[in-house]
């Protein structure tokens, strides 16, 4: 027999979490990438609860999708034995132990995330969608497909990428090994659990967001603005066509009272088309920046400062840039 699967659901190379500091603020890109400074204790603890809150669903739905008819593809396998997946709260364990090794101190955590599973099948005891994937990795390409329509593509629609002009970038930088003069610009996203609508039959990618605030519904109003979700609308749009519903958010509180809530995410069809423009704007400019800082042209002083109280004091406490930005 073999081992159960430890799903992975960490960061990658071109995903949000590499391009979002990027829409923000040039110096908090430089921070995260290049020179990061321990987070401030409030982000720290609300990203290892965060991170544990994903392994802790991908295992759930992973687990859930195998027990339904016809199980599910992961990977581009199909299961059928909710086994086939690491026990949630054996993964969590995992994924915090290795989390120790690397210094990050989170088996304190482990207690209240074994409380927030209790908690969420109290409240979710039953799934009424069908799982068609978890953490499952999208990947897009700037560039045109067959109409010679710019965009951002799967790999079966894209036809010519549009490669990256920064002929001063012909090495890539360590902190962004993708981004190199000639070569195409990617951008991935991970896609916590993709479900058809036992209610309307439509494809929705749900966002799993543990949060210690609320999980009232003025808080979906926040994220329709939020670039990641173009990512989605993207991949969406593509693979499923019309059967594609949107972005949910499941929004599940880490602490007492321990509410679940799943809403839509309002549409932003404006942003969505004019976001590979502004990632094609993006991209060059950080290569430009990057080109600057391994000649030697350009040091941490010259990427810019947001510099705004929204950016710099956000709703997890200090930016990790804030003492920097502040002091030096
Ligand atoms: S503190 Fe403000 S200016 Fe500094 S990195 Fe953070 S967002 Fe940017």
């Amino acid at each position: 027999m073999t081992d159960p699967i430890y799903i992975d659901t960490g960061r990658s190379v071109s995903g949000w979490s590499f391009w979002g500091p990027l829409f923000a603020c040039d110096q908090l890109w430089f921070i995260k990438n290049i020179a990061p400074p321990p987070p401030n204790p409030g982000m720290l603890e609300a990203r290892t609860q965060g991170s544990m809150g994903h392994i802790l669903l991908g295992h759930h739905y992973a687990r859930l999708g195998a027990a339904q008819p016809g199980g599910f593809v992961f990977e581009g396998q199909t299961h059928t034995d909710p086994e086939d997946f690491l026990d949630p709260v054996e993964a969590v364990r995992r994924w915090a132990r290795e989390a120790d090794r690397r210094g990050e101190d989170a088996s304190p955590f482990i207690a209240n995330t074994i409380e927030l599973y209790r908690q969420y099948r109290i409240r979710e005891p039953y799934f009424p969608d069908r799982v068609v994937g978890v953490e499952q990795l999208a990947r897009l390409t700037l560039g045109t497909n067959k109409d010679g329509e710019f965009g951002l593509w799967v790999d079966e629609n894209l036809d010519e990428p549009t490669l990256l002009d920064c002929p001063a970038l012909f090495e890539a930088h360590p902190a962004a090994p993708l981004l190199k003069h000639g070569e195409p610009i990617h951008v991935t996203k991970r896609l916590d659990l993709i479900a058809e609508s036992g209610q309307n039959g439509k494809i929705y990618i749900d966002d799993h967001k543990v949060t210690g605030g609320s999980v009232s519904k003025s808080v979906v109003d926040k994220y329709a603005m939020d670039g990641q979700f173009s990512v989605n609308d993207w991949v969406g749009r593509q693979t499923w066509g019309e059967q594609y519903g949107g972005v949910r958010l499941n929004l599940v509180q880490r602490r007492d009272p321990w509410q679940v809530r799943k809403q839509v995410v309002p549409a932003a069809p404006r942003r969505n088309k004019l976001f590979p423009r502004h990632l094609y704007y993006k991209a060059h400019h950080l290569a430009e920046m990057l080109a600057g800082t391994v000649s030697g042209d350009l040091g941490q002083d010259d990427w810019q400062m947001t510099q705004t109280d929204l950016l710099c004091y956000h709703r997890f406490g200090r930016c990790d840039g804030f003492d920097i930005c502040r002091f030096g």
